[in-house]
């Protein structure tokens, strides 16, 4: 554990953010634990989850933070948002509300985040084809216009999650070394 430590080459903070209930702490708890949990929400406290990457030969260390149910109250503060490299701006892609309130939290990154932060947005629950209210069209869309990355992920089967969260980290990998 020591020597991992001391390798470490850089530190990368995320910020998970999105509307209550699109599953930004399953998706980070499978990002980091390889971990879905039916009954979870037990995790409120927590701040932030890390792991570890190798990326371009470097050792980055990902610093993950999750609203822990702040967004509920929009009281997401500008303390969670500062120092953020990249953020993880998540729908459901079987409640539309959600993917319409994605242009808000543009706004809201915009208005309290780095101008040159990477922002990876993310359609989760993929898994749920029979109840897909999003088309996956309408989110490339948004995501060029607005010049965000893009994917769909299932927290719950694991797919696209690793992928997602590689490809945000080699942006940033890429914005600031
Ligand atoms: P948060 O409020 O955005 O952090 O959302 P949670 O991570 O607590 O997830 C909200 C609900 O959606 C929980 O009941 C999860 O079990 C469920 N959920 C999260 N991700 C997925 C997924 O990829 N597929 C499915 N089917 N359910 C999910």
């Amino acid at each position: 554990q020591e020597t991992v430590q001391e390798k470490i080459d850089y530190v990368f903070k995320v910020v998970v953010i999105g509307d209550s209930a699109v599953g930004k702490t399953q998706v980070l708890s499978r990002f980091t634990k390889n971990e879905f949990c039916f009954d979870s929400k037990s995790t409120i406290g927590v701040e932030f989850q890390t792991r570890t990457v190798i990326i371009k030969d470097k050792v980055i260390k990902a610093q993950i933070w999750d609203t822990a149910g702040q967004e509920r109250y929009r009281a997401v503060t500008s303390a969670y948002y500062r120092g953020a490299l990249g953020a993880m701006l998540v729908y459901d892609v079987t409640k539309r509300p959600t993917f319409d309130h994605v242009a808000r939290w543009v706004e809201e990154l915009r208005a309290h985040a780095d101008n040159s932060i990477v922002i990876m947005l993310i359609g989760n629950k993929a898994d749920l084809a029979d109840l897909r209210a999003v088309p996956t069209e309408d989110a490339v869309e948004f995501a060029e216009d607005q010049g965000l990355f893009f994917s769909e992920t299932s927290a719950l089967s694991g797919d696209n999650v690793d992928g997602a969260f590689f490809r945000l980290l080699e942006e940033i990998y890429g914005v600031i070394c």
